[in-house]
């Protein structure tokens, strides 16, 4: 591993603003921290309130993550304080928690991380903490002490597995009084400890130390193929995302109804999941490898990780991928294995007030196809997927070593369950509305479905945007990405009309997010000419697109509902005109008409399945519209008798209420009856136009 070290950078920073700084480097570096694991501090002499100089530790906050830490994220606790803790026998983290809140410099700052004690018992004045695969890789193997010597020699003491609280702090201090030479310290099964007078000796030190790491499993390494030949040959790209596409939905939808209490539930108590596919070749070779079954169950490389991605995955034990029903069976019969096992291990481990919320895996493995991962929201599933690269690198540097070992079941229990993380649960904010849920909507680059995506966004829907125009969907996705969550949407090229098109873009939907909730069919083109002089081609366009275009997408969107079994809604955007249609608009009325009764014959089929149809009838939305090209202007204002530029003020002005109709306005109309706010609504139709009394639904 190389340092990071930049003298230009570094050399003008000290004291908390040079750790904040090497903080991040090695918040940069994956292979070392993921997702807010590790910690570092220093020791300063500060002021406190009374202008009195006191010895502070600054030590990073539970929460925070080291690549993006700030100086706010480092709480100050009186020195004193700590280290008057060491000549006690134990504490419990309840104990720590509160004795620490008083030793804070700053009332109010962060919470100071469970670890301070275990900086604060260490005397060096910089203390790094990290969770380096490499490293990882030298402990999690069944002769960890052997592999340790053979690498650092003397020069490295290793410390037993304990979680992480006040027995683990004083082990490491006794530990390295006892050994005053050591340069660097082991957490079996947990990471590593650096230290150093200055932040660069700290740092410099962890470097060298997993790079030697490094070093030693690439020599191991040379001319071996990690995990063996492969047992299960991984699927063509094409007929993998197939497959995994076909999956996907009814993996999600196994997940989403799994019956916890035997109770019957209703389509909106559903416990939704989003489920990510990831088949990259490092995920193929190991699940299709031939100790993957035996290995994948051992347990995880670090103890974080059994927050996000529980202790072991559910591997599926498939040896043939020819048929899809086959692969299915497999699938099913292993989440049943997995419940079993897992329900097994709570009951073997509990302790009084530990419940068992939900017996489900995070991620599944499935030989020669990928990975699925599973979380709340994408973000849970892609920390899952995250630590389980990691827990694959670990252990294919463990088995150069010896047999790969991990935390027994009760300490993975005891963390898994840890009270202090399940408090943390507590805090988090009640979901929103379409928490969980997964949205395709079609013309979503601009006007209509550009604010519906934001709207159901905002209500922390994971939103699929599909446009023929790529760049305007992708914008719209980055923006709410921006403002809601990395990841939470996502731009496609889509082209309606096109049935290749159409299911491409599922495809992709199902592969991001593993399923769909809500499709909001919405792409349209307008069209004005009198039937008298309208080309064949004028005709044909607009039911291509204004009513082929809902078909083909509402086609898609139910072959993926009925895979799921979760229920579902489709939300069509239609048109005033369906009502009550405009002369010179025949080829756009008469299409959305046949769109209308679309959505009608699907509330019908979808309603025995718990997939509600409704339409949002809409009118004369000019704001970021793109229906209205300045040539329909111009005919829908010939078609009035009036100028191009009285056309806006001409709509505004025939409605009953005078009122402007905004996209904003459709938006909410959509997620009416997007959301369970309508639950027990189908086959509807709700006007956004004003008041129109010729459109006045009948
Ligand atoms: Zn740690």
């Amino acid at each position: 591993m190389r340092s990071r070290w930049d003298d230009a950078e570094a050399s003008s920073l000290s004291g908390l603003d040079l750790l904040v700084h090497v903080s991040r480097l090695i918040g940069a570096e994956p292979s070392l921290v993921v997702w807010g694991g590790g910690n570092t501090s220093i020791k300063l002499t500060e002021a406190d309130y009374r202008g009195r100089t006191v010895r502070v530790l600054r030590v990073k906050g539970s929460g925070s993550d080291l690549k993006r830490v700030e100086r706010r994220d480092f709480p100050g606790v009186r020195l004193d304080d700590v280290k008057a803790l060491f000549d006690r026998e134990d504490m419990t983290d309840d104990e720590i928690v509160s004795y620490m809140d008083h030793a804070l410099l700053d009332p109010g700052a962060g919470r100071p991380s469970i670890e301070t004690l275990l900086h604060g018992f260490l005397s060096p004045v910089v203390v790094i903490h990290t969770h380096a695969d490499a490293v990882l890789s030298l402990s999690n193997n069944d002769r960890p002490r052997d592999a340790i010597r053979a690498v650092y020699g003397r020069d490295v003491v290793s410390i037993p597995y304990r979680r992480p609280g006040f027995r683990l702090a004083k082990d490491v201090a006794q530990a390295l009084a006892a050994t005053p030479k050591a340069q660097a310290m082991i957490l079996e099964r947990h990471g590593t400890i650096t230290w150093g007078a200055t932040t660069r000796e700290a740092y410099e030190s962890a470097i060298q130390m997993i790079t030697c790491a490094e070093d030693a499993i690439a020599e191991r390494r040379r001319g071996r193929k990690v995990f063996g030949a492969s047992r299960v040959a991984a699927l063509e790209p094409v007929a993998r995302r197939a497959l995994a596409s076909a999956i996907a939905p009814r993996l999600r939808g196994r997940l989403g109804s799994w019956d916890h209490s035997s109770a019957t539930r209703t389509p909106s108590q559903y416990r939704r999941a989003v489920v990510a596919y990831d088949d990259s070749p490092e995920i193929l070779d190991f699940v299709g490898s031939p100790d993957a079954a035996r290995l994948s169950q051992v347990g995880p490389a670090t103890p974080d990780h059994t927050l996000y991605a529980k202790r072991v995955p559910c591997f599926v034990d498939v040896d043939r991928l020819d048929d899809p029903s086959n692969v299915w069976q497999a699938i099913e019969a292993s989440l049943d294995r997995f419940v079993q096992d897992y329900t097994a291990y709570f009951e073997a481990n509990r302790f009084k007030s530990a419940e068992l919320v939900d017996a489900l895996p995070r991620l599944v493995l499935v030989p020669g196809l990928g990975m699925f991962t599973v979380g709340a929201d994408c973000r849970a599933a892609r920390i899952a997927n995250d630590f389980y690269r990691h827990t694959i690198d670990v252990m294919a540097g463990a088995v150069l070593f010896g047999d790969y070992v991990s935390l027994s079941p009760k300490e993975a229990f005891e963390v898994e369950y840890w009270p202090r993380e399940l408090y943390k649960l507590t805090l988090a904010p009640p979901e929103k509305e379409l928490a969980r849920q997964i949205v395709l909507v079609t013309g979503g680059a601009s006007g209509i479905g550009r604010a519906v995506a934001r709207r159901l966004a905002a209500e922390t829907a994971h939103v699929v945007i599909g446009d023929v125009d790529e760049a305007g969907a992708r914008k719209t996705a980055e923006e709410i990405s921006a403002a809601v969550g990395a990841g939470r949407a996502l731009g496609l090229a889509m082209d309606v009309t096109s049935e290749a098109s159409v299911r491409a873009a599922f495809e992709r939907t199902v592969l991001e997010y593993g399923g769909l909730d809500v499709l909001v069919s919405n792409a349209g083109i307008a069209h004005s000419a009198p039937v008298a002089t309208m080309a064949l081609g004028d005709w044909l366009r607009s039911f291509a697109v204004n009513a082929t275009g809902h078909f083909l997408v509402a086609r898609e969107a139910m072959r993926v509902l009925l895979a799921q079994g979760l229920g579902g809604a489709l939300v069509f955007v239609a048109t005033k005109n369906v009502m009550s249609p405009g002369k010179d608009f025949a080829a756009y009325s008469a299409a959305k008409a046949a769109e209308a009764q679309l959505a009608k014959v699907l509330a019908l089929e979808g309603a025995p399945h718990g997939i509600r149809s409704n339409i949002v009838n809409p009118d004369a939305i000019f704001q970021d519209s793109r229906l209205w090209s300045p040539e329909v202007r111009r005919e829908r204002a010939a078609a009035q008798g009036i100028d191009p530029d009285q056309l806006e003020d001409f709509y505004r002005r025939r409605n009953l209420l005078g009122a402007r109709i905004l996209p904003e306005d459709v938006a909410e109309a959509v997620l009416f009856f997007a959301s369970d706010r309508s639950a027990k609504t189908t086959g509807c139709t709700l006007t956004v136009d004003g008041g129109l009394r010729d459109a006045f639904p009948r």
